[in-house]
């Protein structure tokens, strides 16, 4: 017998009592509350076909870019980790190989979220009971196998396990939604709604974005030859989205950076994109223009408004040819939101119907800029840590780093963010314990009474996400 895997119940809270107990009642309080999950790229066929995960591979490793990444680092090949190749080339399709592979490799997730999310995404959701190596490898994958063909282990049942209030999905304005009808349609009662991602049509430089526009005067039947046409097609896609259930926009943008432009501005740049004309400064400047817009938007239909700004996207071209996108090399960069925001705040951040959310990847922003902004406008609200930050660490950092100056109260609550649906319960859990751990601190420190904490951790982990994402 291997060595045993399991979870310590105190895990991540401090190790002095003084601390640690307060936060383990801290947690106690709200271990069991439903997830809310208002941001996440979950794929909303899962629930529509609710056919059982074909197998563990398929289940953990393929859809993780978080994942992969790191194995990549240490040299192995894309390929052989059966990312499919967009460029026609070979990859492998023997799930066993692949796995055998992580698994051999497993170490090197020591000290990491996607480390700490595996283990409980092992023990606790699919109740393997000793640790991954090459050579527990076979043995586990055989478990996990035969453990997703039960019927308790189907996307929907593990929805309604996993205690999942609500999940939005990410959604370009040119997708049908489809899938999200399947599901209202179907008699399952889970929530599965969609968010509104412009990204593919409002930047004038992202791939095929003409063929994009074209498809958006489709699918709204509203001629989109025209920028005053295209403002149209995005606000009657808005409102089937709203319909559809959507709560939420959001923007991926290299920068924060808004402008607002005139109806002619506005239109000359549009135009230069239908001819294939635009310059990188021109889909940079229509981009910070289509910001405002959709400010402007969100004021008229009142969905949230989220932007992630400050991704330098598929910053490797060898892996971006051969795999696409979103195969992990986005690439966190520098970020200024004082000077770039100064065009929306002024003309939106004052206007109590907006609810915007930014989030950031770069975290000296947090105490110098997104903190005092914050808590000052009282549009804007601060996004949970994010991506390389959605962790142990980077979560305790924005707590220590924002709490000052915005307060509890300007941040949303926690989103987990993730593709991989089995890690969601895992990354709610890492928020929970972190939250609780900070408060706990805060408590023996004398800043906060243990009744305040008490109302605080509930806010934290329900009532804010609930309120500014309107669920
Ligand atoms: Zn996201």
């Amino acid at each position: 017998m291997s060595a045993p895997l399991t979870l310590d119940e105190n895990r991540y809270f401090s190790s002095n009592p003084v601390e640690r107990d307060p936060a383990r009642h801290l947690y106690e309080k709200v271990k069991s509350m439903p997830l809310l999950c208002p941001h996440g790229h979950v794929d909303p066929k899962l629930f529509a076909n609710n056919d059982p995960f074909p197998d563990p591979t398929e289940l953990l490793i393929i859809p993780d870019h978080y994942l992969f990444r790191m194995l990549y680092s240490q040299g192995i090949p894309l390929e052989s980790l059966g990312i499919p190749r967009i460029d026609g080339g070979d990859y492998e399709t023997d799930h066993r190989k692949i796995w055998q592979i992580v698994a051999d490799h497993f170490y090197l997730f020591r000290g990491t979220p996607t480390g700490t999310w595996l283990k409980h995404e092992l023990v606790d959701v699919l109740g393997v009971k000793q640790r991954l190596t090459g050579e527990t490898a076979m043995e586990i994958y055989d478990q996990i196998q035969e453990t997703l063909q039960k019927s308790e282990n189907r996307p929907r049942a593990m929805f309604e396990r996993f205690n999942i209030e609500v999940l939005s999905t990410t959604d370009s304005p040119i997708d049908t939604l489809e899938y999200h009808q399947i599901i209202k349609d179907s008699d399952w009662n889970g929530r599965v709604i969609p968010a509104f991602r412009p990204d593919n049509v409002t930047d004038l430089g992202a791939p095929g974005w003409r063929d994009n526009i074209a498809k958006l005067a489709d699918i709204s039947g509203i001629d989109t030859s025209t920028y005053k046409g295209f403002i149209g097609a995005l606000e009657q896609r808005r409102q089937f989205f709203k319909h559809m259930g959507a709560v939420s926009t959001d923007q991926g943008v290299t920068s924060p950076f808004t402008i607002e432009l005139n109806e002619t501005e506005a239109s000359q740049l549009y135009e230069k994109g239908l001819q294939g004309k635009s310059s990188e400064e021109d889909a940079r400047i229509f981009t910070g223009h289509m910001i405002m817009e959709m400010a402007r938007m969100s004021i008229e239909d009142g969905m949230t408004m989220q932007i992630h700004p400050g991704v330098v996207r598929n910053h490797n071209r060898t892996v971006f040819e051969r795999f696409g996108a979103d195969k992990g090399c986005d690439i966190p960069s520098a970020t200024d939101y004082v000077h770039n925001l100064i065009p929306l705040l002024n003309r939106y951040g004052n206007d109590p119907r907006l609810n915007l959310i930014m989030f950031t990847i770069d975290e000296t922003t947090y105490s110098r800029e997104l903190a005092p902004l914050a808590g000052h406008y009282p549009a804007l609200k601060l996004g949970p840590a994010w991506w390389f930050h959605d962790s142990r660490e980077g979560m305790l950092r924005y707590r220590r780093m924002m709490t000052e100056t915005a307060g509890f109260y300007n941040s949303v609550g926690f989103n987990d963010d993730t593709r991989a649906f089995p890690s969601i319960p895992a990354r709610h859990d890492v928020a929970r314990r972190v939250d609780a751990r900070y408060l706990a601190e805060l408590v023996a420190e004398h800043v906060l009474e243990l009744d305040e904490a008490e109302e605080v951790i509930v806010d934290l982990t329900y009532n804010l996400a609930k309120a500014n994402y309107k669920l």
